[in-house]
Order: C-alpha cells, then sequence, then structure tokens
C-alpha cells in the first residue's frame, strides 16, 4: 500500500480548485515519504477553465492526472471513472469545495493502515449554514431510506472517503447504470469506521444542488435501493377490498334485518370499490414481478467476499 489515488469529481470549479489543490498538497507532504501521492481528477463536462486549471497543475506536477467528459454527466459517473481509473492501493474520494475537511485524510489513513478498517468515511452532525427546510428535507429522507431499503445509509454521510483497493474492487463490481453511491458504499459492506465533523461552508463557487435536483436524487436513490413502492399497489388494492367486504356484509345484514331497498347505489358502490381492489391488487402481483426483474437486470453480485483461505481465494 504505497499509492494513495485521490479522486476529485470536478464541476465547474475553477475558483477553488487551487485552493484545493494547495490544502492537499500540504497534508500530504505531511505524510511519510514511503507514502506516494496521485491525485485524480475527473472534470465533469465544466463550462469553465476547470480543465485548463488541471491541465496546469499536471504541467508542474507529475503525481496529478486527469480525465475530462465530453459533457456533464453528474457527480456519480464522475466517482465512476475516477474509481476505474485509480491506481493507488488505497483510494480516497473528496468533493473539490475544501467542505470536505483534507486533514481527516490522515486519520482515515490511520484507520485503515493502523485499526484495520477497510474504508474510513466522514459524517456531518450538523447541517450548520444550510436552510432549515432543505435539513428537515434531508433527516426524514435518510430515515426512509433505511426503513426501506437494505443499503446501510448514514445520515449525513459524504462521500468523502478513503477506502482500500478491496472495497474498491467490490464498487466497481456493482455495475449498474443508475448508481446511487452513497447506497451502493453501504451496500457492499466493509468495516467502516465513521469520522464526524461539523458542516463546513463552500470554500468558493456555488453548490450545484437545486432543491428540486435533491428531490430527484433522493428518488434516485429511493428507487435504486428499494422495491418497496412497488408493493404499494397491492396494500392498496387489498385494503380496498377488505374496505368492499365488509360493505357488502353491512348492506347485506341490514338488508335481513330491516328489508327495504338496499339494493340501490350502495351495492353498486362495493362492487366498484371491490373491483377496483381486485385490479390494484393484480397491479401489484406485477409490481412484485417487476421488482424481481429489476434486482435481476442491475446484474449485482450476488456476495462480495472480504477474506477467505488460500485454497478459496484462487478457486
Ligand atoms: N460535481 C460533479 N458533477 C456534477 C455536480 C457536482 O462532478 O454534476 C462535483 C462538484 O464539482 C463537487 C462535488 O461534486 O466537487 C460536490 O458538489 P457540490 O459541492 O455542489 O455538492 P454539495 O457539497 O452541496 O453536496
Ligand atoms: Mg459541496
Amino acid at each position: 500500500m504505497d499509492l494513495i489515488t485521490i479522486v476529485v469529481p470536478c464541476y465547474n470549479e475553477e475558483a477553488v480548485l487551487p485552493a484545493f489543490y494547495e490544502a492537499v498538497c500540504e497534508v500530504a507532504a505531511s505524510f511519510k515519504k514511503s507514502e506516494a501521492f496521485e491525485f485524480l481528477f475527473v472534470d465533469d463536462g465544466s463550462a469553465d477553465s476547470t480543465l485548463a486549471v488541471i491541465q496546469r497543475f499536471a504541467e508542474r506536477d507529475r503525481r496529478v492526472r486527469y480525465l475530462s467528459f465530453s459533457r456533464n454527466f453528474g457527480k456519480e459517473a464522475a466517482i465512476y471513472a475516477g474509481l476505474k481509473h485509480a491506481r493507488g492501493g488505497l483510494v480516497a474520494l473528496m468533493d473539490a469545495d475544501l467542505q470536505d475537511p483534507p486533514d481527516y485524510l490522515k486519520r482515515m489513513y490511520d484507520a485503515i493502515t493502523e485499526e484495520g478498517y477497510d474504508c474510513a468515511a466522514a459524517r456531518r452532525v450538523s447541517r450548520r449554514g444550510e436552510p432549515r427546510i432543505r435539513s428537515f428535507l434531508a433527516r426524514r429522507f435518510y430515515r426512509i431510506m433505511r426503513r426501506i431499503s437494505n443499503a446501510d445509509i448514514v445520515d449525513g454521510a459524504r462521500d468523502y472517503r478513503m477506502m482500500t483497493r478491496q472495497v474498491v474492487e467490490a464498487i466497481l463490481s456493482v455495475t449498474e447504470y443508475n448508481r446511487f453511491s452513497k447506497g451502493i458504499f453501504g451496500w457492499v459492506g466493509f468495516k467502516t469506521k465513521w469520522l464526524e465533523y461539523e458542516n463546513i461552508k463552500r470554500a468558493a463557487g456555488e453548490t450545484k444542488w437545486s432543491v428540486w435536483k435533491l428531490f430527484k436524487y433522493s428518488m434516485e436513490g429511493i428507487t435504486a435501493f428499494s422495491v418497496a413502492p412497488l408493493a404499494l399497489a397491492s396494500f392498496g388494492g387489498i385494503a380496498l377490498c377488505g374496505v368492499a367486504v365488509i360493505a357488502i356484509l353491512f348492506i347485506i345484514v341490514r338488508q335481513l334485518l330491516y328489508g327495504g331497498s338496499a339494493f340501490g347505489w350502495p351495492s353498486m358502490a362495493c362492487i366498484v370499490i371491490f373491483i377496483g381492489g381486485i385490479q390494484l391488487l393484480c397491479v401489484g402481483i406485477l409490481g412484485q414481478y417487476l421488482a424481481k426483474t429489476y434486482l435481476e437486470v442491475k446484474e449485482r453480485p450476488v456476495y462480495i467476499v472480504r477474506e477467505a483461505s488460500e485454497e478459496e481465494e484462487q478457486g
């Protein structure tokens, strides 16, 4: 483990990149001489001079490598590309805006090399400086996610993390197209140490997240890691059928006891509700099969091995 790759997705980050580069270089200098660093900037189709800034770093510094996308593919794509091209035995993932404190790299490194973790990740314990409504919605999102999916998604988790080659390979083995990294990190498992810190404001430039984008992102997360919404129709159908049956019983009993003309619109309404219920139930059943198909086409690995005896590893 002598090379540490720092993967940095950048989208219109010309304003903050020089400060970022300097800060990380400083931290890199504080590491032991035997630890080599490599920067891997992924320019996600920036419209400003981000690429030029990165190229300037690369001219001066042989540790700097970069990829530049043909257009903006989104941070998830940038992360995937970065991990794929990283050469290090340890790989760290960092935002370019200095919201991820660089001095944590050392602590992450220690957690992995000395404490035997596979992965060390940062988690915000406060969302200071963020609009209230946004933190509220974010909290709700994480609660719902934890309930309905089997990926362990931690509230306030950032994408800022360092991991061993083994974890990187595991993440790359999840090849699905709609990538929700936070979920994938949790899904692959491994021993993760969580380092906590207070929220830090962006050093310069602007966040790329509007409320609408965040909403879409959360939907992405839910649909990528949970098939619970597909079961909603079944529940609705069963509930409606239940209501209809109770109502029909009520009408029959009333007819028997009091007689009269009970077979007007109430009985009609019962039938309509009942048929509606059956239809929803059938949609729900389709949903269940769709859910299974959905999980199959993702072709996720069935399991991920962390350790094994020698023969198993070769075979
Ligand atoms: N980013 C990217 N592609 C995008 C949007 C963002 O590569 O389409 C990068 C961005 O340059 C930054 C990181 O993802 O390094 C996080 O973005 P941002 O700071 O806007 O998000 P926030 O910190 O507010 O969650
Ligand atoms: Mg940021």
